[in-house]
């Protein structure tokens, strides 16, 4: 999956120390009560917290309907990238959504034999995100996730996953990121700039502005 994400996105840092390694702690559990689970604070700063009840087969979603799979792709959207600071969480939780939803359409694409039992990307997928997308949520909360979803969505579908990756590696490369325990925090400000600077984004300047300033 981290290969995924280096495939579809191009980005070329990862949350954690170079040279060091992804700590994913996958616990054999008799039932998952909580779904997988990234967090800044862990002692272990790219440590995700996995459940799983098999511990020789993967299939997702389980017999009670978790999303095991597209649960991962998520948590390492945390991982790869948080947004705004520790107290502003600045994406309003939509990046690992939308980063997790394009990760599972992909891989599902490529039939790989680990992913054999996943068939997650039949409900969680960048094609289902953009029917959902449609409907403006009432509620203030969800909408304020909905309008940050639909500006992830809108540059993905006017520059491609490469140009994000890439607005992403520019951030990194021009300093502009916050780390809190060696996460990566960026602004979604500089992003709308570093996506403008891409060379995909540079033809599309107005209509970027247009869709992460929420028009
Ligand atoms: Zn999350």
């Amino acid at each position: 999956m981290l290969d995924g994400y280096a495939d579809v996105f191009g980005l070329t840092n990862f949350s954690k120390v170079p040279g060091k390694k992804l700590r994913l702690r996958a616990h054999l559990v008799p039932v998952i009560t909580k779904p997988p689970h990234f967090a800044p604070q862990f002692a272990w700063h790219s440590e995700i917290d996995f459940p799983v009840v098999d511990a020789r087969g993967f299939s997702s979603p389980t017999e009670q309907g978790q999303f095991l799979f597209y649960g991962l792709c998520h948590e390492l959207g945390h991982v790869i990238a948080m947004w705004g600071d520790t107290k502003d969480e600045e994406d309003r939780h939509a990046w690992a959504h939308y980063t997790g939803v394009v990760l599972v359409e992909e891989l599902s694409k490529r039939k790989l034999p680990a992913l054999e039992k996943a068939r997650d990307g039949k409900w969680r997928s960048l094609a289902k995100e953009r029917e959902e997308l449609v409907k403006e949520p009432v509620e203030a909360k969800e909408r304020e996730r909905w309008k940050r979803m639909k500006a992830f969505v809108g540059v993905h579908d006017l520059v491609g996953a490469r140009a994000v990756g890439e607005a992403i590696n520019a951030m990194e490369a021009a300093g502009k990121v916050l780390r809190v325990n060696r996460v990566r925090y960026y602004r979604v400000g500089d992003f709308e700039e570093a996506v403008c600077a891409t060379e995909a984004g540079r033809k599309k300047v107005k209509e970027l502005r247009g869709v992460i300033g929420g028009k």
